[in-house]
C-alpha cells in the first residue's frame, strides 16, 4: 500500500514570496533606521532620493539573505542529483528520506524518486527471475544434445565428414552451455541471490591451480608464463574467485599471439592484495577500457566466436562482492594489463 505523505503548507513559491516580503520590509526598516542614526549621531541628513536608496539597499540585503537561505533549498536538490547519478551508475536501490524538510516540492520529488527506484528494482528482479528460469530450461536439452553427440563420437563406422559434424555439434553445445552457465551465475550475482561464503584461503595457490587448469588452452599456443607471486591469504568466496582467475587467464591466453607471453604478479601492500596479469596481444581498443566490463560487450571482432562478452562482467561483480575492484589498461610495450585489488585480511601469516 502506498504510504500517505503528509501535505505541507509551505511550497517553494510561498517560501520565495515570504523571503521577498522580508527583504522589502527589512530594506525599508534599515533605510529609515540608517537615515535616523546618521541624523542623530552625525547631524547629517540624507539627501539621496528614496528611489535610489531603496534599490541599492534591496540589492545588498537581498543578495545577503538569498546567499544564506539558498543553502537550505539547494542542499536537498544536490542530494537528489547525487542520488540520480548513483542510479545511473547502477545503484538502483537508493532511497531518499527527509521527514523534517517542510518544502512540499522537495518531499514530493523525494517520494517520486523513491517510487521510481522501487519500480526499477522490481523490474530488475522480474528480469533476473525470467533469465534464471529460461536458462534452467535451456540446460537440460543442451546437456542431452552434448551427451548424444558424445555417444556418436566413438562409432567406428563413422565417415570423416560425420566425425567433423559431431565435433562441430560438441563445440557449439559447449559454447551454449558456457553461455547459459555465465548468464545463470550473473543473474544470481546481480539479484544478490548468491550467499557469498567468505573463507580464508591461499590466493597464490588458487591462481596456480587456475593456470594449470587452463593448460589445454595455452599449451597449443606455446605461451610463455612469467609468474611471481607472494604467498598471500585472502578472505573471499573461493568459488567466485576461481571464476575471476579462470576468466582473466583465459582472456590473456585468447588474446596473446602464438608463442606469446603472459606475466602474472601477486603482491600485497599495507591494505590491499594486488594481482596483475599482462599479455602481449593487441590490447584493448583505446577508449573501451571501461566498456569491456559491460554485459555482452566485445571490443574485438576477431575473437567474437570464442566468447560471449560476459566473462569480464562476472569478474567485476565477483571482485566487487569481495570488497575489491578491477581495472584494465593498455601497456606501452603492447598488450594490456588487468589489475585486481582485494582487501588484505588482518592476519596474513
Ligand atoms: P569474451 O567472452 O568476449 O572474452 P569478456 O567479457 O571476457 O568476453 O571480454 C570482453 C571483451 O574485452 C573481449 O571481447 C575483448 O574485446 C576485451 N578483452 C578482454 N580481455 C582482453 C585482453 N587480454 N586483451 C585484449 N582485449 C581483451
Amino acid at each position: 500500500m502506498k504510504k500517505k505523505t503528509k501535505r505541507r503548507v509551505f511550497s517553494l513559491r510561498n517560501y520565495f514570496t515570504v523571503i521577498t516580503l522580508i527583504i522589502m520590509v527589512v530594506t525599508v526598516f534599515v533605510a529609515n533606521i540608517g537615515a535616523y542614526l546618521l541624523d542623530w549621531i552625525f547631524g547629517f541628513s540624507m539627501t539621496m532620493p528614496i528611489a535610489v536608496a531603496i534599490p541599492i539597499l534591496s540589492i545588498i540585503l537581498g543578495t545577503g539573505i538569498t546567499a544564506v537561505t539558498s543553502k537550505f533549498f539547494l542542499a536537498p536538490i544536490t542530494r537528489l542529483s547525487q542520488a540520480m547519478k548513483e542510479v545511473a551508475d547502477g545503484k538502483h536501490e537508493v532511497k531518499l528520506t527527509d521527514e523534517k524538510n517542510p518544502v512540499t516540492e522537495i518531499t514530493d520529488s523525494y517520494d517520486s524518486f523513491n517510487t521510481m527506484t522501487g519500480a526499477i528494482t522490481a523490474a530488475e528482479e522480474m528480469q533476473n527471475e525470467f533469465i534464471s528460469n529460461v536458462s534452467h530450461e535451456f540446460k537440460t536439452p543442451i546437456n542431452a544434445i552434448e551427451g548424444y553427440a558424445m555417444l556418436l563420437q566413438g562409432d567406428p563406422q563413422e565417415t570423416k565428414e560425420q566425425e567433423e559434424y559431431i565435433q562441430k555439434i560438441l563445440l557449439n553445445t559447449r559454447r551454449l552451455s558456457d553461455l547459459v552457465g555465465n548468464i545463470l551465475l550473473l543473474s544470481k550475482l546481480e539479484s544478490r541471490d548468491i550467499t557469498s561464503e567468505k573463507t580464508r584461503f591461499r590466493l597464490d595457490e588458487q591462481i596456480r591451480q587456475a593456470i594449470v587448469q587452463m593448460e589445454p588452452q595455452w599449451e597449443p599456443k606455446n605461451i610463455e608464463f612469467d609468474v611471481e607471486m607472494e604467498s598471500i591469504y585472502c578472505m573471499a568466496d573461493e568459488k567466485l574467485m576461481q571464476h575471476v582467475w579462470l576468466n582473466l587467464i583465459g582472456n590473456a591466453v585468447k588474446f596473446a599471439p602464438q608463442d606469446g607471453f603472459i606475466e602474472i604478479r601477486l603482491r600485497k601492500d599495507e591494505e590491499n592484495i594486488i594481482f596483475t596479469i599482462r599479455d602481449n596481444g593487441q590490447g584493448i581498443p583505446p577508449g573501451q577500457e571501461e566498456r569491456i566490463f559491460e554485459r555482452f560487450y566485445q571490443a574485438d571482432n576477431s575473437h567474437k566466436s570464442e566468447g560471449n562478452g560476459l566473462g569480464l562482467t562476472l569478474v567485476k561483480r565477483a571482485v566487487e562482492m569481495s570488497g575489491g575492484a578491477v581495472a584494465a589498461e593498455n601497456v606501452k610495450e603492447g598488450g594490456c594489463k588487468f589489475t585486481v585489488t582485494l582487501p588484505l585480511p588482518e592476519e596474513n601469516i
